[in-house]
């Protein structure tokens, strides 16, 4: 099982041991978790497509006893997420929402309070304000990103902080060192959705998190092809508590999406080096477009918070978001323009996506917060896929052009 090497660098270590070895990232991202199969030799580990598991005698089984509570292909994608974290533990989930649901569901009673960053994604807020609010557990939307706001919200008492870094859809970046070190002064846990940048980009438990959460329907399978969700931790007890309440409500992952999960992950180094590389590219031939008024990507100079993005991050990562000349028209008139890149929900796919998040991914969030945390409705996100730059600059030129 993987064991992080500490280091001293923000950006944490990219090697860690499974078996007797230790191995670079690149090799875990293949390898780690999984054996050929021991019957057969076959090198992928097979889509275990089973209910349920033979027992030899009561209260002798293999490991496995019932597919809600484990099942081996989900088990081998656990091991290898939990690796890539450096960590020890990983549950997966139907979707990154069923993971934040088991999150709470484990951790918070009735009268519990959390601090969620003020620009998360759009539905972990609708879970928060219209699910959870109902069963007595208050959240307040803070700026993480500002050291004493959050010191002043963790005044009262706190289960835990959840931030998210970079924010969808800004792209705002919170301190994960500073609001962990806050969070624990306020004997609440940290929890980081790390789902826009991954392990390959940046590493929450060298920082201090307690709880990393994945939408792996994102970057992690990376292909569009499947929604998922994981919780990855070091601690044992934390660990249980996931497994206990994804049992209880039935929220584990199928074997199949587990698989092609497993297929996905092995190029996430590879498909993170390309996606910022031309996710840079793109945000410079944007920052000087005359129709463009406004860039947010971290690896821009220009970008507020560059020296935190240098610091925490390997790179700007493989989002961008920008305001056209023109407002909500023109934004519209952009992305109904463009050919290449595809409209639609998600990001972090080998496909590039655009998004317009007022009326999208974030419609269900409240105006104000929207406002408040910087959603403006002109607002455009740009996930950045695998084609070649130059094709994907062309594309998005020809649609600026539409926008008079
Ligand atoms: N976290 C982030 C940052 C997301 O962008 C999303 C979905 O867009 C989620 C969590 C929720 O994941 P899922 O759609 O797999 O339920």
């Amino acid at each position: 099982m993987a064991i992080l090497e500490k280091d001293t660098t923000d950006r944490g270590s990219t090697t860690a041991t499974f078996g007797a070895e230790t191995y670079q990232f690149d090799t875990l991202a293949l390898h780690a978790g999984t054996d050929p199969d021991p019957t057969t030799g076959a090198m992928l580990t097979p889509i275990y497509q089973t209910t349920t598991y033979r027992q030899e005698a009561v209260g002798k089984d293999k490991g496995y006893t019932y597919s809600r509570s484990g099942n081996p292909t989900v088990a081998a994608l656990e091991r290898r997420l939990a690796a890539l974290e450096g960590v020890e533990f990983c549950s997966c989930y139907a979707t990154g929402l069923a993971a934040t649901t088991a999150l709470c569901l484990a951790l918070l009673r009735a009268g519990d309070r959390v601090v969620v960053s003020q620009a998360v994604y759009g539905g972990t807020v609708r879970l928060f304000r219209e699910v959870f609010e109902q069963f007595g557990v208050e959240a307040d939307f803070v700026d993480t990103s500002d050291d004493r706001r959050l010191t002043a919200a963790l005044r009262r008492p706190t289960r835990f902080v959840f931030i998210e870094t970079p924010a969808n859809p800004t792209l705002k970046l919170t301190d994960i060192r500073s609001a962990a070190s806050l969070a624990k002064q306020a004997g609440a846990l940290l929890v980081v959705d790390n789902t826009l940048l991954t392990p390959a980009l940046q590493r929450p438990f060298s920082l201090g998190a307690d709880v990393v959460l994945h939408s792996t329907t994102k970057f992690i399978e990376g292909h569009n092809a499947t929604v998922g969700g994981a919780l990855i931790t070091d601690d044992a007890a934390l660990h249980q508590r996931f497994a206990f309440a994804r049992n209880a409500i039935g929220a584990i992952q199928s074997p199949f999406p587990a698989w092609l999960t497993l297929q996905g992950v092995k190029t996430l180094p590879l498909r993170m080096a390309r996606h910022s590389e031309s996710a840079l590219r793109i945000a410079r031939f944007l920052e000087v477009h005359d129709r463009v008024t406004k860039v947010l990507y971290p690896g821009l100079e220009s970008f507020p918070q560059f020296e935190l993005t240098q610091r925490q991050q390997t790179n700007g990562g493989a989002i961008i978001a920008f305001e056209v000349e023109g407002g909500v028209g023109a934004g519209t008139r952009l992305m109904n323009s463009v050919r290449l890149c595809a409209l639609a929900e998600n990001l972090g796919a080998a496909e590039t996506i655009i998004t317009h998040p007022a009326s999208m991914t974030h419609a269900d969030m409240p105006l104000p917060q929207r406002e408040a945390a910087g959603i403006t409705d002109g607002l455009v996100r740009l996930s950045v896929g695998l084609e070649d730059p130059i094709d994907l600059i062309r594309d998005l030129d020809q649609a600026l052009s539409n926008t008079k």
